[in-house]
């Protein structure tokens, strides 16, 4: 199967998806998460169409940017979609379109803060731990709550929307109570944070859904999935 195959059939997938649940296929971005792969494989993503990858490390991140720059690969727009460590913040002061993953008011401080020192605003996803698993990285739905006022205050974020990674379940179905329970939460803000005062926060995305879930995740009102495998096969490793 070749790449321009796999990406086919994952948009087929994706826009069944929007259309059993009465959405617009157009709503929904698709990010190709292209962690551990070659430029090369990149850039025959891209020449199939595609615009959107991720990855989860700003390392490799910097490394793909500077090589796609270097090989006149420019239709790209690159998501920061992993967790950031806080020594680490300065790497996302980068040309990327949305960071996927703030998960504690220490990094977005650190964040706004290395933004406003270089006259930039950074677009940023809260991240959000809505399972309660010890693994997952995230806000917990009550302390995303209460750090909501101390985020609004920061001047260099502009807040897009959530962002989960749901817990891995064999059945896709499993992960259906985690993408609506994200939903519900981003509702609420939009009504506690309007953005007609807000305007730092848009609250436009969620950006939930994986290869094993994604359409699941279209149906609970994803606008972004970042999906991997299903695009360039598995991985050894990450
Ligand atoms: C690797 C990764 C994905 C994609 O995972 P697949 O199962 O390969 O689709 C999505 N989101 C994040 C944050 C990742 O690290």
């Amino acid at each position: 199967m070749t790449i321009a195959e796999n990406l086919r059939r994952v948009r087929a997938r994706m826009a069944q998806a929007a259309l059993r649940a009465q959405r617009s296929p157009d709503e929904i971005t698709l990010v190709a998460v292209s962690k551990t792969k070659p430029l090369a494989l990149i850039a025959e993503t891209a020449a199939a169409g595609q615009i959107d990858f991720g990855e989860n490390r700003l390392e490799e991140l910097w490394e793909k940017v500077e090589a796609a720059t270097e090989a006149g690969l420019d239709t790209v727009r690159w998501h920061a979609i992993g967790t950031i460590q806080s020594r680490k913040t300065k790497l996302a002061m980068g040309p990327f379109a949305l960071i996927h993953a703030v998960d504690r008011l220490k990094i977005a401080q650190r964040l706004s803060r290395q933004a406003d020192e270089t006259g930039r605003e950074l677009d940023v996803l809260l991240e959000v731990n809505v399972s309660g698993e010890e693994s997952k990285h995230g806000f917990s739905p009550t302390s995303l709550l209460a750090a909501l006022p101390a985020l609004l205050a920061l001047p260099a974020l502009r807040y897009c929307g959530l962002m989960t990674m749901a817990p891995f379940v064999a059945d896709a179905e499993e992960a259906r109570p985690y993408f609506r329970a994200l939903h519900c939460l981003l509702d609420e803000l939009r009504r506690t944070y309007p953005s007609a005062q807000y305007p730092q926060a848009t609250w436009q995305h969620l950006s939930m859904g994986m290869t094993n879930d994604f359409e699941v995740a279209i149906e609970e009102g994803a606008t972004i999935v970042r999906v991997g495998t299903a695009i360039f096969g598995h991985r050894e490793h990450n």
